[in-house]
């Protein structure tokens, strides 16, 4: 049972409810009920319906996703077994008038802290790491080798936090596909370069909706999305966004919401393929009757197969479990999800464009031009992984010019206005979780 059809029933049979009264049900219901359910089966029909040719395309795309797989069985090619980084921009569309007012119960315009907990439980998620909510010991359990940060660069080069945030008066959005453009239009950063995540004060019925990737490679047919690049991300409703902050609801506050959209982004299908026993194109997630609705953790079994009881991989992230049960993504799912980077052509794009710093052993900095040609300060920070990191320039007397921090990011370029400051000796000094490294900068 979903949230829609909890209150709508009720809605016609009572109306002569006060609004007060009605407003204090609608926050129970939407406080303490709502099953989870995602717009990827629904919406991925309404643009299909849009589209010349898109069931055949579909196919197409399933087929040449098979054919692939089986030509590269060690999923070989470009993306095969290195670590692929994502930067992601999330976008805050919320309805709070007082815009300086940021986090808080209740506050749809969340924190940093808040959004910074979404990145590192899709780390730990997509990275199955040890000693987290994302470990799993399942024997077809992977990981995905998928990690994501904040981006440090917006479209046009410049310095960003990767969180944008936009007043929009207005509550609840229904998610439709032309929902999805007018949010998109607020705003959007390239589908080719970034995941973008757009976070809004309530979506109607649903937690959340991520887009299915675009097929445009399949010869010989239409796109199947290459129409819809403004809308290639995820959508969530910001109470469901993170660990910590403005979370509104336990079953769902451990940020697996949004592990599961990234899925279907990256090509996932729910594991019991959107029909009774219908197909996810996984053959390690065992065939399922239909979705793991349940608000709380228990054994659930099917039947699919004739005389044969199976038991449903309720851990699997893309069921509809509480967040509680999430730990798994399988090795198929991985290996899907390569090909799929391979194939789709926003995907593959958006993993060339950002994979382009050579990691180092040790923490590196290159500096473009030392004494500085222009003014402004380029450089190049290399290392191992993902860090928080903090930069700063200060001059001979110490005192800090210029200061920057961000959390979980790869190795990346940056740099630093310089403005007016006058000729000399200058401290540039970065710093990882780990390690840090000065260099001395002179302005000529
Ligand atoms: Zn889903």
């Amino acid at each position: 049972m979903n949230r829609k059809d909890k209150s709508y029933p009720f809605l016609r049979t009572k109306p002569l409810l006060s609004g007060f009264l009605l407003w204090i049900l609608c926050q129970s219901v939407s406080l303490g009920q709502r099953i989870r359910d995602c717009a990827f089966a629904p919406l991925y029909q309404q643009q299909v319906l849009k589209l010349k040719n898109a069931a055949t395309s579909r196919q197409a795309f399933e087929d040449t996703i098979q054919a692939y797989l089986r030509q590269n069985p060690n999923r070989g090619g470009r993306t095969g077994s290195a670590i692929i980084r994502i930067p992601v921009v999330v976008h805050v569309i919320h309805n709070n008038a007082d815009s300086l007012r940021i986090g808080g119960r209740g506050n749809s315009n969340l924190s940093v802290e808040q959004i910074e907990s979404q990145i590192r439980v899709l780390n730990e998620d997509y990275r199955r790491k040890e000693g987290t909510n994302g470990y799993n010991n399942n024997p077809v359990g992977a990981d995905m080798e998928i990690e994501f940060y904040l981006a440090n660069r917006d479209p046009q080069g410049n310095a960003t936090t990767g969180i944008i945030r936009r007043y929009r008066n207005k509550a609840i959005y229904s998610i439709t596909d032309v929902d999805l453009e007018d949010i998109s239009a607020i705003s959007y950063w390239p589908s080719d370069r970034y995941l973008n995540i757009w976070v809004l004060p309530d979506i109607s019925s649903y937690l959340g909706y991520g887009q299915f990737p675009a097929s445009a490679s399949v010869p010989g047919l239409s796109s199947y999305f290459q129409d819809f690049p403004h809308t290639d991300g995820v959508f969530v409703a910001c109470q469901y966004v993170g660990t910590t902050g403005n979370i509104a609801d336990q079953t769902y506050a451990l940020g697996r919401t949004i592990t599961h959209e990234v899925g279907h982004w990256l090509g996932l299908i729910h594991t019991w393929g959107d029909d009774y026993c219908g197909t996810d194109y996984c053959a390690d997630t065992p065939p399922t009757e239909s979705a793991n609705n349940e608000a709380i953790c228990k054994e659930k079994y099917s039947t699919c197969i004739s005389g044969k009881t199976t038991r449903n991989m309720i851990e699997n992230f893309l069921d509809y479990s509480p967040d509680a049960c999430m730990n798994v993504f399988t090795q198929d799912q991985k290996n899907r999800v390569r090909a799929i980077l391979e194939l789709s052509p926003r995907r593959r794009l958006l993993v060339t464009n950002t994979n382009l710093l050579e990691e180092t052993e040790t923490l590196q900095l290159k500096i473009y031009s030392n004494p500085v040609q222009s003014r402004t300060l380029y450089f190049d920070a290399t290392y191992q992984g993902l860090h928080s990191v903090a930069y700063q320039l200060t001059n001979v007397q110490g005192h800090v010019l210029f200061s920057s921090q961000a959390s979980n990011q790869p190795s990346g370029s940056y740099f630093i206005p310089l403005n007016q400051l006058p000729a000399g000796s200058y401290l540039l000094t970065f710093s990882t979780d780990s390690e840090q490294t000065s260099r001395r900068i002179i302005i000529p």
